[in-house]
């Protein structure tokens, strides 16, 4: 009897601890999402971020709100010698926002920390060849997106990615989109669908399209992805994500299917702003 009652009540803790962590955490963004949103963050948007005036006024307040949520969860490191600033935590919070916008979010639950360098910065790479042989190269990168909880930014690059919205190329997009990917698991182009039944004309779409873009890359043919949309189904998600933000008309007119597509995961449609 008594070990019943005493496997009862440990049943009974477990469900209200599970059912408290994430109202605790809604309860939390709750009263973040309540504070003003500070008049120095303001400033900032309107001198960094020009896509955000381009938005219908319900986003832009759902922006700030994210921003303010995100800021308060995410920790930024400075590397090589950069200090934190509220500029450049606001500056990032409000592109990698965008990408939550209108969606049921959970603000990139698995990303602890954004590292945050002055400029492109070396990285020392284990890749695999096609023997599956192990080697160490050198890489110089932009931003890069880590399955640990990590996003490695430039902040030369972030500033350049944000001061024009309409040339496609948008790093802090393409960093964060990988985030969305890696959601469920290891980044492969597919982020988890609202639906099971997305999946489907997901794959069929955006493996039509990235088989595509590797015919391009291969033979040197114009595109509106960068070629290194080819690399992988990963970049090409991240890659065709930057376009979707920043050259919508132009991406609609050249790939509707991939746009509707796309549109309809990001709950979006920047050809409206
Ligand atoms: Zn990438």
């Amino acid at each position: 009897m008594f070990a019943i009652l005493l496997v009862s009540l440990l049943g009974l803790a477990a469900i209200v601890w599970l059912a408290s962590g994430p109202a605790r955490v809604r309860l939390r963004r709750q009263q973040v999402r309540r504070q003003p949103f500070p008049k120095a963050w303001r400033e900032i948007i309107k001198r960094r971020i020009p896509i955000f005036k381009t938005l219908p006024t319900h986003l832009q307040l759902q922006l700030k709100d994210h921003i303010k949520v995100f800021l308060s969860e995410k920790q930024f490191v400075g590397c090589d010698g950069l200090a934190i600033t509220d500029e450049i935590r606001v500056t990032i919070a409000a592109q990698a926002c965008l990408l939550l916008l209108n969606r049921n979010t959970n603000y990139y639950p698995k990303l602890r920390q954004i590292l945050v360098y002055p400029a492109a910065f070396i990285v020392d790479k284990e890749q695999r060849d096609g023997n599956g042989l192990h080697f160490q190269h050198r890489a110089v990168l932009l931003g890069e997106s880590w399955e640990e909880g990590q996003v490695i930014l430039s902040w030369q690059e972030t500033l350049k990615g944000a001061a024009d919205p309409r040339d496609g190329s948008n790093v802090v997009i393409h960093e964060f989109a990988h985030q969305l990917d890696q959601e469920d698991g290891s980044a492969n182009g597919a982020p988890p669908l609202a639906h099971p039944a997305d999946y489907k004309s997901w794959s069929d779409t955006l493996g039509r399209e990235f088989s595509a873009l590797q015919y391009c890359a291969n033979n040197g043919l114009p595109s509106l992805f960068s070629y290194y949309g080819a690399t992988n189904p990963a970049e090409f998600f991240a890659v065709i994500t930057e376009v979707f933000f920043e050259q919508p008309d132009e991406f609609l007119n050249l790939h509707p299917q991939l746009y509707r597509e796309l549109s309809h995961y990001y709950r979006l449609d920047p050809l409206q702003w």
